[in-house]
């Protein structure tokens, strides 16, 4: 295989680019235009090559030795990293002046979702180019770029990102890992134990967050050879167990005062911006995940007999078959949404003179909000359509010696690296709150509105029979729904809401249902436009499908959060509009299952 060469690739987003124009977290209060977004559809040509390329060297170099892999075979992993180097997979997002390919961040998320699909490969691979490179490329120094980003980009040092402590996972400031500056100011001295890993056993390089003079919160960049680091034993995982994972061991190490990546006292900044990038992109890899898994569950179920006949025949498994599919449809639409609303204003920041290690991390930023509902999206989406997959296996779903098995025990990890998805949900509520307190999000002006609606005569109206119609208003209602429940909230708790985490969980689910509804909605009005021909028949029955029960879930969380706070009056009044809020339907979903499931067992493979 060749290095990927895809130089007429880079600017296609500037082509085809439109402006959503929303801000971050506004979905909760505005409404989008489905012109206005990027959807999977409209990758061109030439990044459909890049995902041959990527889908043929997952094809030929790592699937057929997963088990290889998974028994950390000597050097197997380092050398599948350098042959992926050596194809550019691994410099997508490095500049050309770096020794990368200088991909936007749309295409970046491509390719991850198509390598997202190769189990402990994916994951050593998303740490090195992810947390382990994109610190050095947004806060490193010019020489530290000079230095480092070529060898990363081409894969001949390997990265690593050490944040996690055995005492601080979560509260990742709370680290205790010291560095002292030496007395000649030429060193810092680094002592203290980092936990978890990812690719320290045969890392070059080490992004480490220590704390200078005790509490300054510092980035270092740490080579393999300084002298003082050790590393622990491997740890035996429940599952992606081919990637390294071990504890890295400070002791005296000695890092050159050049080193220091970022400001002291600053390192915060570089933890925090990092991870929201690498929020969507673990979205972008279990997309790969999803895909990979529905396949193999659509071809097994046409294929093993039961009862004399297929099993992807009974109603059963095909409303899994189905369910699989449909969540998966609508994390593609949240992803690529939200990949472009970054591309977008990183581009527009270009454009208006910052410079690139700024912009993408502004525009990450921008979308903080976004970034985390993709995780916790993208991670328990993978967690259903692999169990679900492991139960159309049956018991070979719970053989080593078939594919479930593996799928089943990798998925499980990204519902806690990255941030767990309890931290992520308390961030999606914080983050809209904090916001809405800096005069960012006008959620008052939209709250207040909700509660004179409340007071008002309701309007008993579904509108006319045109396609989407319903679909709109049920999004715009959820909208008022998880308005009037976070408002109560916060009037009612004021600022002790935090402590108050039942409450912000089903509010966070409230806003990651709304906004994965409004993602599908988008999509498909954007396939349905301009002629307004539903050629896209299946696809709309997905979306009804999971707007339905977006909608339920919708008026449970919202119902649990009211029982758990309002009494009297107050309380009877908001179940009343909370179940005005929540009248969508009613969506004969076992007919709609039906004709996915079809479409899916004809095509023998996930087709959306
Ligand atoms: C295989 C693997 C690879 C990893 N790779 C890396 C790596 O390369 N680099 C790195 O730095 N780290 C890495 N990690 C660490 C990972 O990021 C942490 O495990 C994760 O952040 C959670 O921290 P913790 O394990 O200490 O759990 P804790 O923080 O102790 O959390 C335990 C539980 O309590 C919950 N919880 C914690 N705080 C709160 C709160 N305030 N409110 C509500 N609930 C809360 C959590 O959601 C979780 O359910 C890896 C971990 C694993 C298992």
């Amino acid at each position: 295989m060749e290095k990927i060469n895809f130089t007429s690739v880079k600017n296609n987003r500037m082509e085809t680019k439109t402006k959503t124009g929303l801000k971050g977290g506004e979905f909760i209060i505005k409404e989008s235009n489905a012109q206005d977004i990027f959807i999977p559809e409209e990758f061109n040509e030439e990044q459909q090559m890049m995902i041959a390329t990527a889908r043929d060297f997952l094809t030929k170099e790592v699937n057929s030795i997963h088990d290889r892999i998974d028994a950390q075979e000597p050097g197997l992993m380092v050398s599948l990293l350098d042959k992926a180097g050596e194809l550019g997979l691994l410099g997508i997002a490095v500049p050309e002046e770096f020794g990368g390919l200088g991909k936007d961040f749309l295409t970046g998320m491509l390719i991850t979702e198509v390598l997202g699909a190769g189990h402990s490969f994916s994951v050593s691979m998303a740490a090195h180019t992810g947390i382990g490179t994109l610190p050095i490329l947004y806060f490193g120094t010019k020489a530290q770029k000079d230095k480092y980003l070529p060898l990363l980009a081409n894969g001949k040092w390997k990265a690593s990102y050490c944040l996690t402590e055995p005492g601080s996972g979560s509260d990742a400031l709370a680290a205790k890992t010291k560095a002292v500056l030496s007395d000649d100011k030429k060193f810092y001295i680094l002592n203290g134990q980092k936990m978890w890993i990812t690719n320290a056993g045969f890392a070059d390089l080490f992004i480490v967050f220590a704390q200078v003079d005790g509490d300054k919160f510092t980035g270092f960049i740490i080579e393999k050879t300084a002298p003082g680091l050790s590393l622990g034993e491997e740890e035996h995982k429940m599952g992606i167990k081919g990637s390294s994972t071990r504890q890295v061991f400070f002791s005296d190490c000695k890092v050159p005062v050049e080193n220091v990546l970022g400001e002291i006292g600053k390192g915060h900044l570089i933890a925090f911006n990092i991870l929201n990038i690498g929020r969507a992109k673990l979205a972008a890899a279990t997309l790969g995940g999803c895909k990979k898994v529905c396949s193999l569950s659509i071809s097994y179920a046409n294929q093993r007999e039961q009862f004399k006949l297929p099993i992807s025949k009974f109603g059963a498994i095909r409303h899994k078959l189905a369910e699989q599919a449909i969540k998966t449809f609508v994390l593609e639409s949240a992803l690529y949404r939200v990949s472009s609303m970054i591309d977008d204003k990183e581009k527009e920041m270009l454009a208006a003179g910052m410079d690139f290690s700024r912009s993408l991390l502004k525009a990450a930023e921008e979308y903080a909000v976004e970034c985390a509902i993709l995780k916790v999206a993208g991670s328990e989406t993978l967690d259903f359509v692999v169990d679900e997959g492991v139960q159309v296996y049956g018991g070979y779903g719970y053989s080593s010696e078939f594919p479930m098995d593996r799928a089943y025990r990798d998925s499980r990890i990204n519902r806690i690296f990255e941030g767990t998805n309890e931290i992520n949900r308390l961030l999606v509520v914080d983050m809209i709150l904090k916001r809405a307190m800096k005069g960012e999000l006008d959620l008052m002006t939209a709250a207040t509105n909700v509660q004179k609606e409340l007071m008002g005569i309701p309007e008993f109206s579904n509108g006319n029979n045109e396609l989407f119609t319903a679909e709109k208003k049920a999004i715009t209602e959820m909208k008022k729904a998880i308005l009037m429940v976070a408002g109560a909230a916060v009037q009612k708790f004021m600022m002790t809401l935090a402590k108050e985490q039942e409450i912000l969980m089903n509010i966070a689910d409230m806003a990651i249902d709304i906004f994965l509804s409004e993602s599908v909605m988008l999509r498909v009005q954007k396939l349905v436009d301009p002629q307004g021909e539903p050629s896209c028949a299946t696809k709309l029955d997905m979306m009804r499908v999971f707007i339905s029960n977006a909608n339920e879930r919708v008026a449970f969380n919202g119902r649990t959060a009211i029982n758990s706070f309002a009494e009297g009056d107050e309380q009877r009044m908001m179940l009343l509009g909370l179940k005005r809020f929540t009248k969508y339907g009613p969506i004969n979903t076992k007919e709609a299952r039906r004709r996915i499931a079809k479409e899916l067992i004809d095509a023998n493979e996930y087709c959306f």
